[in-house]
């Protein structure tokens, strides 16, 4: 069996790590989880539900009842700047078995009412509930979105294969955490099907950190992975960019050379060897002789 030692997707500037957030409901809690990220340079992603902006509430849950008032229109630009605003359906309705038309109702309007507030295009989606079945999906597609979340989680870095059934790696509040963290951060070789770079999706809702009194839990998550050379900061919409431009590429018919038609510069590695490779946009590049396994 012969094997392509690096035509696998690395991170930008050749990193083999990259980590990503995604948080809900566009809660007033989300203003101290944003200082905290905006304090270490983490990027976040925030679903929001563009029926709901402004509304008073509490929330149980069977927990501890806490506020969950959503943030206002006028404060959502200049309180999300620097991170990925995405949709969440407009009032949050759960539309597992529900007609084609009921979705796109809810989908459409949520994107181009957060379209209109933040003036750029949206194309990120967070399943209420985290509910989803393929009648939302192809909702989802018809509306023009590209990626959407679960909240069902893999404890593992992968590279989704279907972008519309994104599974994160954990919640914030799963008692894997602080092991799927060593484990990330270490230099270990990272197996998996597609590429041997790692991504760490953490998924949650900022009012947790009020109901669990947790928010020292994370502060020490941010701590331990903000600042690193060797990770990748990115939104959700940043991961899926990068990762739709690698599989456009074109490889020749004996994969001697690649050619990167996207208008992103790519890095390319392999399991077995530590040369990066960068294709820049437009770009055909020899890629290394492949080795006999
Ligand atoms: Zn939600």
């Amino acid at each position: 069996m012969s094997l392509q030692i690096n035509d696998r997707l690395l991170w930008p500037g050749g990193k083999k790590k990259a980590l990503t957030l995604s948080y809900d409901d566009g809660i007033s809690q989300d203003r101290r989880l944003l200082k905290l990220l905006n304090e270490q340079g983490v990027k976040c992603t925030f679903n929001l539900n563009s029926g709901l902006l402004g509304m008073e509430g509490r929330v149980s849950a069977g927990k501890k009842e806490v506020s969950h008032n959503k943030i206002g229109k006028e404060e959502i630009v200049s309180l999300y700047a620097g991170h990925e605003i995405a949709s969440h359906g407009r009032f949050h309705t759960s539309l597992t078995g529900m007609d084609s038309a009921r979705c796109v109702q809810e989908i459409l309007p949520c994107r181009q009412e957060l379209e209109e507030i933040t003036g750029q295009p949206l194309t990120g989606y967070a399943y209420a509930f985290g509910a989803f079945d393929d009648t939302i999906i192809s909702a989802l597609k018809s509306c023009g979105i590209v990626y959407a979340r679960t909240i069902e989680a893999t404890h593992r870095f992968d590279i989704p294969s279907d972008f519309f059934r994104w599974n994160p790696t954990c919640h914030h509040d799963d008692e894997n955490l602080s092991g799927l963290v060593k484990e990330f951060l270490s230099d270990d070789k990272y197996f998996s099907f597609y590429s041997p770079a790692k991504l760490f999706f953490l998924w949650g809702h900022s009012y947790e950190f009020d109901q669990n009194d947790n928010w020292e839990h994370m502060e020490g998550f941010i701590k331990e992975t903000a600042g690193r050379e060797d990770v990748y900061y990115a939104t959700n919409a940043e991961i899926c960019q990068y990762v739709e431009a690698y599989r456009r590429l074109v490889f020749s018919a004996d994969s001697s050379m690649v050619y990167n038609p996207s208008c992103i510069t790519l890095w390319l590695g392999g399991t077995f060897t530590e040369e990066t490779l960068e294709v820049k946009p437009g770009a055909i590049v020899k890629l290394q002789e492949p080795v006999d396994m």
